[in-house]
């Protein structure tokens, strides 16, 4: 028995070094890349559901590894968050966000992803008060996104950081709404400006009693509070008729939009078609 578990503790360990090799390869590559130019930005459009008007875009990072392809942010953001990349890759996206939406002829709002490292970071409203500033954008226009569980570390901390955020004037979106631990204390404990709906319960109002009943009440809970409700990962006309009739205020999904290179909504973006 000693020899197997001996055995199985090599393999295991031998199993172990090879994924953090990997990680430190793809660790090494994410430096490079965002020098070389390998980052770029998606947009993916937000519709008001009452009048289908497009009001805004969230921003999705996208990484073309020069042998490996299309390398997925679920893969490379918790990468970047472990080698303190993220402060300067996030830094980057938000940049880039910001330029892209101040040169628009319409005022659509864009809305990026925060990272819970970078929100913890006493640095972080400093340096978006800095972007802001730099690309010219009014910062009524900017939303970040942030999950719940991105706060957990130190709340206090990061409770200061969004009032301090929100000071200069953007909204703060809470993603993935309903898969944390505590989603209704943290609706209470910091100052969120709208809920967005998990794809997971929203990919299921058509098909789940308990999923339509949770994002019903959902719907409820944001009209209570004050707060606008916003669906993601809306892939069927069946689940927008059911947010459309339960009065949900915002959709976002393949349904309604893929994510893309911003020209592809040059439409929306500019007064005529972009040159
Ligand atoms: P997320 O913020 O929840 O973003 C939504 C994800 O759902 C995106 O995946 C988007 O492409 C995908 N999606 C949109 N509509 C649909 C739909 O109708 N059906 C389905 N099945 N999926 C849909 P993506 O682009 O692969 O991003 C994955 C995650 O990586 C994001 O989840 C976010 O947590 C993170 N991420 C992406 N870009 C950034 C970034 O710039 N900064 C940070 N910190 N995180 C990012
Ligand atoms: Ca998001
Ligand atoms: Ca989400
Ligand atoms: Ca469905």
């Amino acid at each position: 028995a000693k020899t197997v578990g001996r055995g199985s503790y090599r393999f295991f360990e031998a199993a172990m070094g090879k994924e953090v090799r990997e990680r430190r390869v793809l660790e090494k590559a994410l430096r490079r890349a965002l020098v070389q130019g390998e980052l770029r930005l998606v947009y993916q459009p937000q519709i008001a559901i009452r009048t289908g008007a497009v009001t805004g875009f969230e921003v999705l990072m996208r990484w073309q590894h020069p042998e490996r392809g299309f390398v997925s942010p679920a893969l490379f953001i918790p990468i970047a968050e472990e080698s303190g990349l993220i402060q300067e890759i996030g830094a980057w996206a938000l940049t880039e966000a910001c330029r892209e939406a101040a040169g628009w002829d319409v005022s659509l709002s864009v809305a990026v992803n925060v990272s819970g490292i970078q929100i913890h970071d006493p640095a972080f409203a400093p340096s978006v008060r800095a972007i802001l500033s730099e690309t010219g954008l009014d910062p009524a226009r900017l939303e970040l996104e942030i999950t719940e569980t991105a706060l957990i570390r130190d709340p206090d901390r990061a409770s200061t950081n969004l009032r301090e955020l929100k000071a200069l004037g953007l909204r703060i979106a809470m993603d993935d709404f309903g898969t944390g631990y505590s989603s209704l204390s943290n609706l209470r404990l910091f100052p969120f400006d709208q809920i967005k709906i998990d794809s997971s319960f929203v990919a299921a109002v058509d098909s789940n009693p308990q999923a339509a009943a949770i994002v019903r009440s959902v719907i409820g809970l944001g009209a209570g509070l004050g707060l606008p409700v916003i669906a993601e990962g809306v892939e069927t006309a069946a689940e927008l008729a059911f947010l459309t009739a339960e009065n949900c205020h915002a959709a976002q999904g393949y349904f309604i939009g893929r994510p893309g290179p911003i020209a592809a909504f040059a439409c929306h973006t500019h007064r005529s078609p972009a040159p």
